[in-house]
């Protein structure tokens, strides 16, 4: 009995004992949590960055990016370029004949071989320089002359008369719309005076319409266009190879449609032969001429640097179409301004218009005083 309770208590006291032991590693292990020994980890290297597939979205119309409408060039109002200016190599020359004349004390035969060979150089043309020297030697006679001043103040006079007092003026008539027909060969610069007179009408207030008839050359059409676009005209442009005639009468129409008064028409200078030329030019015309359309002017084009060259030409499309009126062109760079006497002469039909250089602004009328007085002036 005595061992059994012996071994009571012993199994006892095991059971405290073993009790006591969990709790206090209980404990313990609430004190000191385990620690993960620290990772060294190599660094990472760069992860590629992946794009996901974009998520389809509905696809928007790219805007329309309308370019701006050109805008005619802002009017300057240049001053107007002046014979005296721009005539330099005919002025040069030609002065520097009167000044041989008027340095010599009295009028002899080396006079009048001055004379001659200043207005052959500045071609005004064997049969004009004769007629007009004949002239002058019988005023010499009938005014007693004796000076190589008065001399030269008669030539002066002569010349001036010879341009005489013709029409100048350039013809628009009421309640129609006028279509001025420009005429010439190719490169006389028909395209630049429309452009030219396109910017002269517009700062005057009155729109015009541009029709690019020629519609042998594309270049043509296409030139045009920037000149209607420079100065703020309304351009009717056909096909190449087009009907021109359909040409003129559309822009008629569109001009009519419009109220504008003026239909500025450049034509071809150059088809296959020239019987083609001049037949469609006519033709052109009697489009023009259909209601309300008006052919008030026909300008003939003439380059002043082909001299007499020129007149012949000019006298062809005079048959075919009937000039009313020349622009004569480029007389800036030239020495041949005798031409314009000639060319009056010769032909009957008077300067208008004369190109002075190639801007926009370089087109004046013909003024013969002004243009007599610039050449004689040193
Ligand atoms: P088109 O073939 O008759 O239409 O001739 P364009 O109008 O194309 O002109 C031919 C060339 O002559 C161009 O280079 C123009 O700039 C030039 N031109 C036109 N008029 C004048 C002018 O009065 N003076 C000068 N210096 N050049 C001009």
């Amino acid at each position: 009995m005595g061992v059994l309770l012996v071994l009571i208590v012993l199994a006892v006291l095991l059971l405290v004992g073993s009790v006591g032991m969990i709790a206090v590693g209980r404990r313990r292990a609430r004190r000191a949590p385990y620690l993960e020994p620290p990772v060294t980890r190599p660094p990472e290297a760069p992860r590629p960055v992946v794009v996901a597939p974009e998520a389809p979205v509905a696809v928007e119309p790219e805007p329309v990016v309308v370019a701006p409408e050109p805008q005619p060039e802002p009017v300057v109002v240049a001053p107007k370029p002046r014979f005296r200016d721009r005539l330099g190599k005919a002025r040069s020359q030609f002065a520097g004949y009167v000044g041989n004349v008027l340095s010599r004390t009295s009028i002899d035969d080396a006079t009048w071989d001055d004379l001659e060979e200043a207005l052959i150089l500045a071609d005004v043309g064997i049969g004009t320089t004769t007629a007009i020297l004949d002239d002058l030697r019988a005023r010499v006679k009938s005014e007693g002359i004796t000076t190589p001043q008065e001399l030269i103040a008669a030539l002066k006079a002569d010349l001036t008369a010879a341009l005489g007092d013709a029409d100048r003026s350039l013809h628009l008539d009421a309640g129609v719309t006028n279509v001025w027909l420009f005429v010439g060969v190719n490169g006389v610069g028909k395209t630049t005076t429309i452009g030219k007179l396109g910017r002269r009408f517009n700062e005057a207030g009155t729109p015009v319409v541009m029709a690019a008839a020629d519609t042998f050359r594309a270049a043509a059409a296409e030139q045009l266009e920037l000149w209607s676009k420079r100065v703020g005209a309304d351009l009717v442009r056909g096909n190449e190879g087009g009907d021109p005639g359909a040409v003129v009468f559309d822009a008629v129409q569109r001009a009519a449609a419009k109220n504008v008064t003026l239909v500025l028409a450049d034509t071809a200078g150059r088809l296959h032969t020239k019987v083609n030329l001049m037949e469609e030019l006519k033709k052109v015309r009697r489009v023009a001429e259909r209601e309300p359309g008006k052919v008030t002017e026909v300008l003939l084009v003439i380059d002043a640097t082909t001299g007499q060259n020129g007149l012949v030409q000019a006298k062809q499309f005079g048959e075919a179409v009937g000039v009313s009126g020349v622009v004569l062109t480029k007389l800036d760079g030239t020495a041949k301004g005798g031409i314009v006497l000639a060319i009056e002469k010769e032909l009957g039909v008077p300067i208008k218009l004369v190109g002075l250089g190639e801007t926009a602004d370089d087109l004046v009328d013909f003024d013969p005083h002004e243009f007599v007085d610039a050449l004689f002036d040193a």
